[in-house]
């Protein structure tokens, strides 16, 4: 075996450093076998025998590897021989992370599970192999596997806040809000942060999806529930969604009144929000019916405070959008312009969209031109892939972290 592996390596040692270091970890590995092998007196020979057998396996598998030109996999055998009996834990829960943050998971899957399957390890560290298990699995993006490990984990101590949290955020990241719930609950229980705003969110998903098929009983309870909690605006948007399909305008138009006073700079998504599809249509017509009540009395609101806040403004003209009364969302926004200034971007891209909606070119060409000017004076040419730091000037060594060449062209403005 080992000559057939000198003559392979004599005819390839030119290929590169990988190669290198192979030939140089199979040199001190075939050393340190040959003087333990020696060393036998300190070993029983049942455990000698077996450890020999194991790491002949591994050198087999190795060579092999290398003479068909599978490098990595040579490595990950030689390893796993330098494995057999020496009790280098913690380097290979390095080796285990450094797999994984390089892309190359099924590696460092392989380490966790061969770490995990080991006799003669404590607890405490078959326990901290599987976490990195699931990292692995969650990380590949193989959902499935990854709850399953991070559940195993809970199995064998449940007190594991990171377990938890990234069971949290999975779930929530597939909508599944039952058991996103279940473990934010857990979460609450066990850790030291407050839960209750994200609780109330979760409630507050799972009473829309309620909503949308049309069972707005369950979805009332969800709602209530979500407002124990804590009565974030999520909350209150839901609740006006629900007094309106109860036909109850009056009282949705007082919610929108306040929550709107209370956070002006939510107003242009609380229409967003308001307007859902339910899937049923004979309920869904109702409560388009019963939306369209609420917006109306929302355009034509005089409510001085409100009418000073420009994202309500916003609101305002987008709602008009959408009802196909460019002209009238227009006037809005020249009124406003005409005391104070048109806010950000957003509000000046809207304008100059329908003054070329209402065929005014002239004005909008002097808009798109004084908002062209804004742009190109709001940012600099360069940037800092590294830090963000921004500059006009050709910067090589980046003044602010001191990187070379981190130095970007900026596309986006
Ligand atoms: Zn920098």
């Amino acid at each position: 075996m080992n000559l057939d592996l000198f003559l392979w390596l004599k005819e390839n040692i030119r290929d590169h450093a990988l190669t290198l270091a192979v030939v140089v970890v199979t040199i001190i590995l075939v050393y340190h076998f040959v003087v333990d092998r020696r060393r036998g007196p300190l070993l029983s020979n049942k455990y000698r025998q077996s450890l020999f057998e194991l790491q002949a396996t591994h050198f087999l598998n190795a060579s092999q590897y290398l003479m068909s030109g599978q490098k990595e996999n040579a490595i990950e055998e030689l390893l796993s021989a330098a494995d057999a009996h020496k009790e280098k834990v913690e380097a290979y829960f390095a080796l285990g992370r450094l797999y994984r943050t390089s892309g190359e998971v099924h590696k460092a899957v392989g380490i966790h599970k061969s770490l995990i399957a080991r006799e003669n390890l404590s607890e405490a560290l078959r326990l901290q192999a599987l976490k990195e298990l699931a990292v692995d699995y969650d990380k590949a993006g193989l959902v499935d596997k990854a709850v399953e490990t991070f559940k195993d984990v809970l199995k064998i101590n449940r007190e594991q806040l990171e377990v938890i949290k990234n069971l949290c955020r999975i779930f929530e990241d597939i909508a599944d809000w039952d058991q996103a719930l279940n473990y934010r609950l857990m979460l609450s229980k066990l850790g030291p942060e407050n839960q209750s705003d994200t609780i109330s969110h979760i409630l507050i998903e799972q009473s829309k999806d309620f909503f949308q098929r049309g069972e707005f009983l369950a979805s009332k309870e969800k709602c209530e529930e979500a407002l124990k909690h804590s009565p974030s605006v999520s909350v209150r948007i839901q609740n006006i969604k629900l007094l309106l399909v109860n036909h109850k305008v009056t009282h949705a138009q007082v919610e929108l009144l306040e929550l709107l006073k209370e956070h002006p700079l939510y107003g242009s998504f609380v229409f967003v929000e308001l307007f859902t599809v339910i899937k049923n249509q004979e309920k869904n017509s109702a409560y388009q019916l019963e939306l369209k009540k609420l917006n109306d009395y929302f355009l034509e609101l005089e409510d001085l405070e409100l009418l000073k806040d420009p994202s309500v403004q916003l609101a305002k003209v987008r709602l008009l959008k959408n009802q196909g009364r460019s002209s009238d969302a227009l006037d809005v926004l020249e009124k406003w312009k005409k005391s104070f200034p048109l806010q950000g971007e957003v509000m000046k891209i809207e304008h100059i969209q329908l003054l070329i909606d209402q065929n005014r070119q002239s004005d909008a060409l002097k808009e798109t031109n004084e908002l062209l000017v804004s742009l190109q004076g709001s940012s600099t040419r360069h940037f800092c892939s590294q830090c963000g730091h921004n500059s006009d000037h050709v910067f090589w060594r980046c003044p602010q972290c001191h990187q070379w060449e981190t130095i970007q062209f900026r596309w986006k403005v």
